[in-house]
């Protein structure tokens, strides 16, 4: 190990595992007296840059995330942050580019740097109490008690986080009132005439440039979002379990869990699948929601994004589901107004012909 490049200092990058967990690491390492330096927001540059470390056919996410090494480079940082989370529970297994996230930055990006790169692997016992000791012990720390309080004290950010995205504080929102130790919700849920679910990844969709900011696209079409930080964890495994299906992908509670709540709820009137050109798990789990959703008569686009997507066809497709979304909604609601107004009128008629009979009472 070398010592040298470590001052109580670690960088984060702003990309993949950061938009899952980034309330739990900044309050863990806050805790134990290790700044966080956190690369810049994804920016064209640092896409490109990531782009001319990693082979073209590798998603855009591992892209992004070298881009955003590189940008701690930069500001000075040598000491990054790169899990390796291989699984999340026993046989729920990320992808090989996360589970290989380390492997992949030490051989394509050339420069001096030391990475902090705790290994998660739930099939293989290593616990989350064993991934903090591990990035504990890269900074010397080895007092049990420290790492047990600043575990707590990640939890509590990481707690305060959902609870708030929950309650349908919008993510940057939840983010920032977690990081500052605040917990603020949302009472009141603003009725829009359309609703949607967006499945993807937290990476793809809460990275303003990467997602090109479908959310607030969406909101100025008057069309309200619901996404993952929506849905508790308890109610998107059932939701997958009740269509027939099982977890197999440590991310999947964000596509499929998040869509089959929604789809078994009839909470929404319609699906966008949100995913990286070429991710192998992203291309089974929507399959597997098309499947559903064609059965159940929900209507379900899949959007993929890569460092070639044009913002003008996006809003256009994006533009052309709320449409149709809109008519559909239009004729359902003109059959069912007609439906109320035959029955009334059939009602009308009834009580006329007992009131003739004089049976009417
Ligand atoms: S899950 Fe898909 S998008 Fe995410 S890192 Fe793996 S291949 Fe890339």
């Amino acid at each position: 190990m070398n010592t040298a490049l470590l001052n109580n200092k670690v960088g984060i990058p702003r990309a993949i595992s950061y938009y899952n967990n980034y309330p739990f690491y900044y309050g863990f390492f806050k805790s134990l007296g290790i700044e966080v330096v956190l690369s810049d927001k994804t920016t064209t540059k640092i896409i490109n840059e990531g782009c001319k470390y990693v082979v073209s056919d590798t998603c855009l996410p591992v892209k992004v995330f070298a881009g955003h090494v590189v940008n701690l480079l930069d500001k000075g940082c040598n000491v990054i942050f790169v899990p390796s989370i291989q699984s999340t529970g026993y046989k729920i297994n990320n992808c090989s580019k996360i589970r290989g996230l380390p492997e992949i930055i030490r051989n394509v990006i050339n420069r001096e740097f030391k990475m902090i790169e705790p290994t998660l692997d739930k099939t293989e016992n290593i616990n989350f109490k064993s991934f903090c000791n591990q990035i504990a012990n890269a900074f010397e720390i080895k007092d049990s008690n420290r790492i047990k309080k600043a575990m707590a004290d990640g939890w509590k950010a990481y707690d305060a986080f959902c609870e708030m995205a929950q309650s349908g504080v919008p993510y940057q929102e939840a983010l920032k009132n977690a990081i500052d130790g605040k917990l603020v919700k949302k009472s009141v849920d603003i009725v829009k005439p359309l609703s949607v679910v967006i499945m993807a990844h937290g990476y793809n969709l809460f990275d303003e440039r990467i997602s090109m900011n479908i959310i607030k696209k969406l909101e100025k079409m008057d069309v309200k979002v619901y996404t993952s930080l929506n849905v508790s964890r308890d109610a998107a495994i059932s939701s997958i379990h009740s269509l027939g299906e099982i977890q197999y992908w440590a991310n999947e509670l964000e596509l499929t869990g998040t869509a089959a709540y929604y789809l078994l709820n009839n909470k929404v009137d319609g699906i966008i699948a949100l995913s990286a050109f070429g991710c192998g798990p992203d291309s089974l789990m929507v399959d597997e929601m098309m499947y559903h959703c064609k059965e159940k008569g929900m209507p379900l686009i899949h959007l993929t994004i890569d460092e070639h997507t044009g913002e003008a066809g996006f809003v256009t497709r994006l533009e052309a589901f709320v449409d149709m979304l809109m008519r559909k909604k239009r004729s359902i609601l003109n059959k069912n107004s007609g439906k109320i107004k035959k029955q009334s009128a059939e009602v009308v008629k009834i009580k006329t012909d007992k009131i003739l009979t004089g049976s009417a009472k």
